[in-house]
């Protein structure tokens, strides 16, 4: 089977020509239907050999969606052409953590070598994905696994931050987006859908700032070094209830930190270098900060809900698996609008 593969550190990925992998027991095996294009893909390969930990070579991909092909030993009930999406971080599935859904927070993972597809495990820029366990498999329905595919992360992940800052999200509230791409722009509308917040998105990016008003923002305003004075402005000079960070930059945290109101949020969700000190005095009484990972399961499957009641979609560029390359570059050079979702 052809896969987008990551050969070496530092050069951008290739299609290869590998063999078609066979599901072991209790293994399921997807005809990859969609995969989409993370910016956390880009980190990775931005990584210096020292600090790289995925393994080479690593097949991309950890937004992915497919129909069942295949299925190993013991797996049962489990029809050969549903249409499922991939829930990706994978824990061990036997501890606390993971009995409660919440496997991005499985303790365990890491020292039993478990990685989510794409970000160790072989991922889902490929005709075909290995599933480690049926309980990762969420049915699809009728929801388009091309349209859809990418609230496996960019829709789960600022759901389980979002969901956090909910009961402070009341009406007459406020929160910023920093950052209206993939991950933003779905936050923006999981705001609109889900809170009585006034929504302030931010971007460096006219295009993105366009984006952010289409999916519901009520401000857009650009990212420097006026945008906190802009947000405390927009806020009767209180700040933000809750600051959602999607780039997690230096001049982002920064603005996230001098946004937040007395009580409020700040949730670094994006993996851009960004640290914010926090302290009695520095940040204001009682701001709460907080740099959260992916999703529960069960907040999988309430994201595919959203988006079956229409509260939320992924605006998308489809790319074939030749072209993948190419949306690396786009994202890479800040031209994704939406997602960009690759269909091997
Ligand atoms: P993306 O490239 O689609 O979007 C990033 C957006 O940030 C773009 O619109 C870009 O114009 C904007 N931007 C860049 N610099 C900015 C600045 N200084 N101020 C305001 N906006 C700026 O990326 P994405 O796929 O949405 O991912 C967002 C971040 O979240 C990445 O860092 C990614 O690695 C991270 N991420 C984290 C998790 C997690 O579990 N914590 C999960 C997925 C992605
Ligand atoms: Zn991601």
């Amino acid at each position: 089977m052809r896969a987008l593969q990551y050969l070496e550190i530092g050069q951008p990925p290739r299609v290869v020509e590998i063999d078609t992998p066979e599901p072991g027991p209790g293994q399921i095996r997807l005809k990859v239907t969609a995969a989409g294009v993370c910016h956390s893909d880009e980190f990775v390969m931005s990584l210096p050999e020292e600090a790289y930990t995925f393994g080479i070579p690593l097949t991309l991909g950890h937004e992915g969606a497919g129909t069942v092909d295949a299925v190993g030993e013991g797996v049962e009930n489990l029809d050969l052409g549903t249409s499922v999406a991939v829930y990706g971080p994978w824990g061990c599935g036997r501890c606390h953590a993971c009995a409660r859904g919440a496997e991005n927070s499985c303790p365990y993972a890491v020292e039993l070598g478990i990685a989510p597809p794409g970000l160790g495990a072989p991922g889902a820029m490929a005709e075909y994905l290995i599933v480690d366990d049926v309980r990762h498999l969420v049915p699809l329905g009728d929801l388009d696994p091309v349209r859809n595919v990418s609230l496996t992360d960019a829709g789960l992940t600022p759901y389980h931050a979002i969901r956090t800052s909910m009961p402070k999200l009341v009406a007459g509230s406020t929160a910023v987006v920093i950052g209206t791409g993939g991950l933003g722009h779905v936050a923006i509308q999981m705001l609109r859908a889900l809170t009585g917040a006034q929504v302030i998105a931010l971007d460096v990016n006219e295009e993105k700032l366009a984006l952010a008003k289409e999916v519901g923002a009520h401000e857009a305003i650009l990212s420097d070094e006026a945008a906190a004075e802009a947000v405390r402005g927009l806020t009767g000079g209180l700040g933000a209830t809750a600051v959602f960070d999607f780039v997690g930059a230096p001049p982002t945290v920064a603005i996230a930190a001098a946004s937040v109101a007395i009580e409020g949020d700040v949730q670094l969700v994006g993996i851009g270098g960004g640290t914010a000190a926090v302290g009695f005095g520095v940040t204001p009484y009682d701001a709460s900060f907080r740099a959260p990972y992916w999703g529960t399961r069960s907040e999988l499957i309430e994201v595919f809900d959203m988006a079956r009641r229409d509260q939320v979609h992924v605006e998308i560029e489809t790319y074939s698996l030749d072209e993948a390359p190419k949306a690396y570059e786009r994202l890479h050079a800040g031209q994704v609008r939406g997602r960009a979702v690759v269909l091997p």
